[in-house]
């Protein structure tokens, strides 16, 4: 995974953005973008995918690339679908299907979405959800639990919003009450126990299946390079749901927050870490990386 994209010959490397949305590109309370702008523009215009990998429903990242004026893929709820907007993909890709409508979407017919099935269907995941709370005897409150009201209030959402959170297909986002720190080793062995996965964002505990944003992160960055003989990857992520994709990306930036991991410059030695929480970070992260690759192109 090292990089030298840029000496392999006379083809200009094909860069993709790889983002987490709260607290990485949306500021964690306001989940306002302002400040990515510059960079933003900069990717819409140079042709660089901005590909949204998050916690979030297809329902919400759909709304949410539109007002961005954005029409790459994006991959929903911790790596569970991938989805690609009809009016850039004309033909679907290989082992695609057509996603199913939501009822949000009727006013956007004239578009639609191919989609990729990496996770486990939301009814199997809240069975098993219930399965594990049982077990543990803990009290686990999942979205599934909550009034559209209650959803609102935790997140900070506005209630059309909060509706689109609740409209769940692969992960479901979930609060243990009366606990401060949760034995997360007990709780990831029951949750292995039924196959399924237990991931940190950054408000919620996320229940899902063997997916995560890493794997379709790679999914996506194989059937990329089919189209593009050098690609260079790029990802922004604040939480340890993000670290797959970071592991992964030849640029890894980690998005400054409140929570710490000191461990992870280790693991991941081109690790950055960015100096401004949120948009401003991300902001300064993509421009710091495309201007390098830009000087390194113009020295060669
Ligand atoms: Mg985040």
């Amino acid at each position: 995974m090292g990089v030298s994209p840029i000496s392999e010959g006379s083809d200009p490397p094909f860069f993709i953005i790889f983002t987490d949305l709260d607290g990485t590109l949306l500021d964690h309370t306001t989940y306002g973008w302002k400040e990515a702008v510059p960079a933003l523009d900069i990717c819409r215009r140079g042709g660089v995918p901005v590909v949204f990998a998050s916690s979030k429903t297809r329902a919400e990242m759909d709304v949410l690339r539109r007002r961005m004026s954005l029409s790459d893929p994006f991959i929903s709820e911790n790596g569970g679908g991938v989805f690609f907007p009809r009016e850039t993909f004309s033909a679907p890709p290989p082992t695609a299907i057509e996603a199913p409508a939501q009822e949000c979407q009727k006013a956007q017919r004239d578009h639609g979405l191919w989609q990729w099935t990496m996770g486990l269907s939301y009814s199997d995941l809240i069975k098993r959800f219930h399965e594990i709370r049982e077990e543990l005897g803990w009290p686990m409150r999942g979205f599934s639990d909550m009034s559209i009201k209650e959803i609102s209030a935790l997140t900070g959402l506005d209630k059309m919003s909060a509706r689109l959170a609740a409209m769940r297909e692969f992960d479901e986002p979930f609060i243990i009450l009366d606990q401060q720190e949760p034995d997360k080793e007990t709780l990831s062995e029951a949750a292995a126990r039924k196959g399924l996965r237990v991931t940190s964002g950054g408000r919620f505990y996320h229940l899902h299946g063997k997916n995560d944003k890493g794997e379709a992160m790679e999914k996506l960055l194989t059937w990329y390079r089919r189209r593009h003989r050098v690609t260079v990857s790029v990802a922004l992520g604040d939480s340890p749901n993000d670290f797959p994709m970071l592991e992964r990306a030849d640029f890894p930036v980690l998005v400054r927050s409140r929570q710490r991991f000191p461990g992870l410059k280790k693991k991941i030695s081109r690790l950055v870490v960015t100096v401004d929480a949120g948009p401003k970070g991300w902001n300064a992260a993509v421009l710091g990386i495309l201007n390098k690759i830009d000087q390194r192109r113009a020295n060669d």
